[in-house]
């Protein structure tokens, strides 16, 4: 006898765990596969950033989606241990005074009272001589523990199967997959997404990110996120996160001296003291061209769908669209055309 389920998840990194939350949240049942691999979500640095700190103007509905990830964290925490956001804020290192006056000047041009101070801040110990601008409501989520905590609970309650999913065993005539029975296949692989048979056209761009755990001589403030290059922020003990690099041309399995380099070099650029590199990981960030996730369901077989494309804001993206998916599913309500998957049909 086969059991029945809602819905089958493929992934566990912030689009299928994001989408997990909603189905527990309607109380749908679910199996969530996880093949136990560490990805970009695990890697990821965990920030929350609603400027696109190159340019000064505020992200794709940033305040929408900010909001939402709040409502999201305190519905998490209810179910889980604790409330995974870090209300840390992004100091961003002034290269010099021409970038600081930009600053002050998108604040009115581009309406950022909400997102960039308008009082400038010294930081100890890093350097910092023409100052750092403070993102407003920025912030980080606790990865490590936000993943720890939420596939343990999965485990208990019996959501998920430690096992990669097999796209040879779906019987997409009778809706079984092993020893199930779905109504729905949520498809949150990332770039594995390029050996799905449904999706694999989808043109996910793989940006491999580097980034670098260390152990600093000389303690920085524990409430900050620094950026500069790269965002760099407390840990635990003396160990700060450090990165993550965009390597667009970055492929293999392997830690590539470039990015360490950089990294190195990154680091060096505002902390003058020694420091030591306790490890150093890397993961493919699913991007697209046009910088819009991907979501939606596959042209003709219509319960299997997919939540990719998250690119470098795999928290808010990932957090967003899962309750956008959820309701397209569910009650036939449109996606926005910018991350509809039919923009590629
Ligand atoms: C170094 C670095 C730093 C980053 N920093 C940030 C940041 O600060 N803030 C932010 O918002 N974003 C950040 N990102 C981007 C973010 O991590 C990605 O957007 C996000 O991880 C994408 O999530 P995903 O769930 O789509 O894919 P993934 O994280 O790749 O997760 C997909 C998972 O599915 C599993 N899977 C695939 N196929 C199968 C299968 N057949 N069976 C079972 N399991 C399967 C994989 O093993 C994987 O664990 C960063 C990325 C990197 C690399």
């Amino acid at each position: 006898m086969k059991k029945h389920v809602d819905y089958i998840i493929v992934g566990d990194g912030y689009a299928g765990l994001f989408f997990a939350h909603q189905l527990i949240l309607n109380k749908k049942t679910f199996v969530l596969y996880s093949e136990s691999k560490k990805s970009a979500s695990h890697f990821s640095a965990g920030i929350i950033n609603p400027v696109v700190l190159k340019r000064f103007s505020a992200f794709w509905l940033a305040d929408e989606q900010i909001d939402s990830l709040k409502t999201t964290m305190d519905q998490i925490s209810v179910y889980l241990p604790k409330n995974y956001f870090v209300e840390d804020a992004i100091h961003r290192i002034f290269h010099d005074e021409k970038e600081r006056d930009i600053w002050q000047r998108k604040i009115i041009s581009n309406n950022l009272e909400a997102y960039l101070s308008e009082e400038f801040d010294a930081l100890q110990i890093v350097e910092n001589p023409f100052e750092t601008g403070v993102v407003l409501n920025s912030g980080r989520i606790d990865v490590q523990n936000f993943f720890t905590d939420f596939l343990r609970y999965l485990k208990i309650q019996n959501y998920l199967i430690e096992e990669k999913f097999d796209f040879a065993k779906i019987e997409v005539m009778d809706n079984v997959y092993k020893d199930f029975t779905y109504k729905n296949i949520v498809f949150c692989e990332g770039i594995a997404v390029k050996s799905n048979p449904y999706f694999s056209k989808i043109p996910i761009i793989p940006n491999k990110g580097h980034f670098i755990k260390v152990q600093l001589s000389e303690a920085i403030p524990e409430n900050v996120i620094i950026k500069k290059k790269h965002f760099l922020y407390h840990l635990e003990d003396n160990m700060y996160y450090y990165g993550g690099t965009y390597d667009p041309e970055g492929t293999g399995n392997q830690i590539d001296d470039a990015a360490r380099q950089q990294l190195i070099d990154g680091l060096k650029e505002f902390y003058p003291y020694e420091f030591q590199i306790l490890e150093i990981n890397f993961g493919y960030r699913p991007t697209m061209e046009d910088r819009r996730p991907v979501l939606g369901s596959h042209f003709r077989v219509k319960n299997l769908h997919i939540l990719n494309g998250l690119g470098a804001r795999g928290i808010l993206n990932g957090n967003y669209f899962s309750n956008h998916l959820y309701n397209h599913i569910e009650f036939g309500q449109e996606l926005l055309p910018d991350v509809d998957l039919n923009r590629f049909t």
